[in-house]
């Protein structure tokens, strides 16, 4: 298997070039030649093996360049810090509706699912490819993808790692887990502004060439560890064949039958891992895409034009307000009969004028597989409450608004509505919903007080429902204070190499 670009079709890099080098060079992403195929009977065979063993089988049918007892070692270690033993455990709510939980991974969001696998692959096609730097993720986040970058790469060899995140943009929980973080390898900074600042404080040290050679001087070259990487996608593709395989067995769709998956959607990420599952032979009917009030991805869906130039609203769903779908260009490639040259001049046009038109053609295909819909904060928390009352089952904020946009999407069809946090992850906002004349300021006892509602309602002990890493959160000692302006990021970044390499040497 190869891999082109999106912008370039001339383009065929093996796949741990692709995870090396994260983008390709004129800007495109990189994309599987073809969709090897899954038969029906081996996918309803899934169910009867472990996860990391569905994992090895679907990755590997990508990435050639690596050994299924590779593949398959690397999925054993990424997964065995899940707190669930099927890793991703799909929970029936009734006759029709399940819901695949993805956050059972040590910081607690569907991140973990890739970012436990994607540090493993890249230390790996390092050495495959001979790059004699090692490798420094810069990462800039919202919350989640920060935490769960770090988690990742711990201790990996060959790596280092630099988040910075907003200093007053994350919540209570978040920062904690970033600050208690352990590792030899691993630095973070709080940044003086708002996520923008931070983002584009990345990008530039991505483009300075000073900054590229000094570190190259010091042995560095940088990656990024975001979604557009294919090492992050490949592990998202699995949980849908995991999933299908498994309602099948528990007799929630029949051997065959179209199921749909409603996906709460930020960057585009985990849904079109559902489309390239349904490429390579998955029994899918509609992919529901679910957005909060940052609904240009919804918009876009009903009109075929993507339309960046509007408001930006600050949610309880933080991890889905974006306007900027990095991966939707990976679909507009196959949706144009992959056609680079078009897909570029959509996304010269958004850079430019933050705006295109794919045109009627184009949109028609698209809802050939896709469907979508949007929530706010009012319809999420809504559904949230629901969800608790008549099938006392507890989500997080992010999977509320899928939930919301489930039950106004829902056909005869079986459908999966996939969970991305832990309900814990965002504890003030989740009792909003359920208790909204309760107030609780502080995170902990927030998590306390849903712990408590939930083992009433299930009839467990509080300690039962509360995951053991919120519980740890609370008494883990803050490890890092580095703090820095948005326009010295650049001196922040050298400070981190000398305290990552300091740490190196005293032990
Ligand atoms: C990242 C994230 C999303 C959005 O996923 P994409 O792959 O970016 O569409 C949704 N929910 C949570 C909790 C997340 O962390």
């Amino acid at each position: 298997m190869k891999f082109t670009s999106t912008r370039n079709t001339a383009l065929s890099v093996p796949s741990a070039q692709a995870i090396v080098q994260g983008i390709s060079e004129e800007g495109g992403l990189f994309v599987p030649e073809s969709f090897p195929q899954l038969s029906l009977e081996e996918i309803l065979e899934f169910a009867k093996h472990s996860y990391p063993e569905c994992a090895a089988r679907v990755m590997g049918l990508y990435l050639t360049d690596f050994s299924r007892e590779e593949l398959l070692q690397m999925a054993k270690e990424a997964y065995a810090s899940f707190d669930s033993e099927q890793v991703v455990p799909l929970a029936r709510l009734c006759e029709n509706e399940s819901v695949l939980e993805l956050f059972h991974g040590p910081t607690l969001a569907f991140k973990d699912v890739a970012l436990q696998m994607l540090p493993r692959l890249m230390a790996a096609s390092i050495q495959k490819t001979g790059a004699k730097h090692k490798v420094l993720i810069l990462v800039a986040t919202s919350g989640d993808t920060g935490k769960a970058a770090l988690e990742g790469f711990q201790d990996v060899p060959g790596t280092g790692i630099l988040v910075f995140f907003p200093q007053d943009g994350v919540s209570d929980m978040q920062k904690l887990q970033m600050l208690t973080q352990r590792g030899e390898n691993v630095a973070v900074c709080a940044v003086e502004g708002n996520f923008d600042d931070a983002q584009t404080g990345v990008k530039r040290l991505f483009a300075s060439g000073e900054v590229k050679e000094r570190l190259a001087r010091e042995g560095w070259q940088l990656s990024s560890a975001n979604s557009i990487n294919w090492g992050r996608l490949v592990p998202q593709i699995v949980y849908y064949f995991w999933a299908y395989s498994c309602l099948v067995k528990e007799g929630g769709a029949k051997p065959g039958e179209a199921v749909d998956f409603v996906v709460p959607t930020g960057n585009f990420g985990d849904i079109l891992a559902g489309y390239y599952a349904k490429r390579m032979g998955l029994p899918v009917g509609r992919l529901v895409c679910a957005s909060n009030d940052n609904k240009v991805l919804s918009d876009f869906f009903a009109t075929g034009v993507y339309d960046r130039r509007r408001e930006f609203y600050k949610t309880e769903s933080p991890s889905m307000d974006i306007l900027i779908s990095s991966n939707l260009e990976r679909l507009l490639f196959e949706a144009s009969g992959r056609n680079a040259e078009v897909v570029a001049g959509w996304m010269a046009s958004l850079a430019k004028e933050g705006v295109y038109d794919v045109g009627g053609e184009v949109l028609a295909a698209l809802r050939a597989d896709f469907d979508a819909g949007w929530s706010d904060g009012a319809h999420a928390r809504a559904a949230l409450a629901r969800a608790f009352a008549q099938h006392r089952y507890v989500m997080d904020t992010h999977t509320a608004v899928a939930q919301a946009v489930a039950e106004e999407k829902a056909g005869g069809a079986p459908f999966v509505v996939l969970s991305t946090a832990s309900p814990y992850k965002f504890p003030a906002a989740v009792l909003k919903a359920l208790c909204p004349q309760e107030d609780h300021p502080d995170a902990f006892e927030a998590a306390g007080a849903l712990a408590a509602l939930q083992a009433a309602a299930a009839g467990k002990t509080p300690e039962a429902c509360l995951p053991e890493k919120i519980r740890e959160l609370s008494s883990l000692p803050v490890r890092h204070d580095a703090v820095c302006a948005p326009n010295g990021m650049e001196e922040a970044l050298y400070a981190a190499l000398g305290r990552i390499a300091g740490k190196k040497a005293t032990n």
